[in-house]
C-alpha cells in the first residue's frame, strides 16, 4: 500500500443557506477523513472547506460553530452571493497547499464514500483527474433527468465534451488543479473546462441520493441561466447556425421573389396574404431569436472584458488558524 500520509486533501463545499445540511455533511466527511488519515492515505492536516456562497440563513454561524468543535472543519464565508462555481474556485485557490482536491455539493446527494474510490484510483491508476459518475439519477426528478440529458447532449454537439452524468463532484491532484486555475475567464463553466485541461483521468460511479434537508438551490431559472453560460462560454456553433440560416432564408426568398414575379405576369396578384403573413412572423421570429443569441455572446464579452473579481471574502477562517 502506498504511503499517502504527507498528502493534504482538501475537500471543498459551497454551500448557500445551507443550514439544515452541515451538520451531518461536517460529521460525515470528518468520518472519511479520518478513515483515511488512519489508512496513511492522507495526512493529518486535510480540511473541508465550506464557502459560504452569501447565504441569508445561518450557515456562516454553523461553519464558525463546526469549525471550533470539529479538527478538520474550516471556511470561508463571501461578501455575497456569487455562485455555486465561484464557490468552487474560491475553494480551490485557497487550497493551494492541498495535494488532492475534493469539491462536493453540501446536501451530499453524491456519495462521499466515493472518495475514498477515487483516491484509489489516483494511487493505482497515476490518474490527475477522477470524475463521479452517477450511474443512476432516479433520484433525481424526470424533468431534471431530462433537460439535463438534453443540455449535455447539446454541448457536446457544441464541443463541449463534459463527462456524462458527471456534475461538479471529483478529484483533482495538484498538478491539475494548478493547469485549471490558469484558465482566465471569469465567466467559469467548471465542468466543461476539466476535460479542456487534460491528462489522464479516471471515474469512480455511485448512485444519487436524494437531498437529505433543504430545498434546492438550483431552480429552474438558476439551471436555464447555466444552461446558456455553458453554450455560449464554449461555442461559437450557435452564431454560425444563425449565419447559415440567413444564408438559406436569402436563398428561400429569392425563389419567392421569382415565383411572385411570375404569378405578377400571369394575372394571379391578389393571393399572398397568408405567405405575407408566414413570412412577417417567420422573419421576425427570427431576427429576434438571432438578436437574442447575439445578445448572449455580447454578454459574455461583456463580462469578461469587465474583468471584475470572481468573489470577494468577507471572513476567512484559514487565516485565523
Ligand atoms: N450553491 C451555492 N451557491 C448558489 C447555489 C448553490 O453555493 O448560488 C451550492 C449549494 O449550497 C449546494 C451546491 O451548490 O451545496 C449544489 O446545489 P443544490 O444541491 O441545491 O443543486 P441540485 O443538487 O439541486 O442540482
Ligand atoms: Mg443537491
Amino acid at each position: 500500500m502506498r504511503d499517502g500520509s504527507d498528502r493534504k486533501l482538501s475537500i471543498i463545499v459551497p454551500a448557500m443557506n445551507e443550514e439544515l445540511t452541515l451538520d451531518r455533511a461536517a460529521k460525515i466527511l470528518s468520518g472519511i477523513i479520518e478513515q483515511l488519515v488512519s489508512n496513511k492515505k492522507i495526512s493529518l492536516d486535510s480540511q473541508i472547506l465550506f464557502i459560504d456562497d452569501g447565504s441569508t440563513d445561518k450557515t456562516w454561524e454553523t461553519i464558525m460553530e463546526l469549525s471550533s468543535k470539529r479538527k478538520h472543519v474550516t471556511g470561508i464565508k463571501f461578501s455575497r452571493n456569487f455562485g455555486h462555481q465561484a464557490a468552487l474556485i474560491a475553494g480551490f485557490e485557497a487550497s493551494k497547499d492541498a495535494d488532492l482536491l475534493v469539491s462536493i455539493d453540501a446536501d451530499l446527494q453524491d456519495d462521499p464514500n466515493s472518495i475514498i474510490d477515487m483516491i484509489e484510483k489516483v494511487d493505482s491508476e497515476a490518474v490527475e483527474v477522477v470524475y463521479g459518475v452517477r450511474n443512476d439519477r432516479t433520484t433525481d426528478s424526470f424533468f431534471k433527468r431530462q433537460t439535463a440529458s438534453i443540455f449535455y447532449k447539446i454541448m457536446n454537439e457544441l464541443g463541449a465534451k463534459t463527462v456524462k452524468n458527471s456534475a461538479d463532484f471529483r478529484l483533482m491532484t495538484k498538478k491539475a488543479m494548478n493547469e485549471f486555475l490558469k484558465f482566465p475567464e471569469r465567466d467559469m463553466f467548471i465542468r466543461g473546462l476539466v476535460p479542456l485541461v487534460g491528462f489522464k483521468s479516471a471515474q469512480v460511479f455511485y448512485k444519487r441520493s436524494p437531498r437529505e434537508a433543504g430545498s434546492t438551490k438550483y431552480p429552474l431559472k438558476k439551471m436555464i441561466n447555466f444552461a446558456i453560460d455553458g453554450v455560449t462560454s464554449f461555442s461559437i456553433k450557435p452564431i454560425r447556425f444563425l449565419r447559415n440560416m440567413g444564408i438559406a432564408i436569402i436563398f428561400i426568398s429569392m425563389i419567392f421573389f421569382a415565383y411572385s414575379f411570375v404569378e405578377h405576369f400571369l394575372g394571379h396578384t391578389t393571393a399572398g396574404w397568408s405567405s405575407l403573413i408566414i413570412s412577417i412572423w417567420g422573419l421576425g421570429g427570427l431576427q429576434l431569436f438571432s438578436i437574442g443569441v447575439l445578445g448572449e455572446y455580447i454578454g459574455q464579452i461583456f463580462t469578461e472584458v469587465k474583468k471584475r473579481p470572481r468573489y470577494i471574502i468577507e471572513q476567512n477562517l484559514l487565516d485565523q488558524r
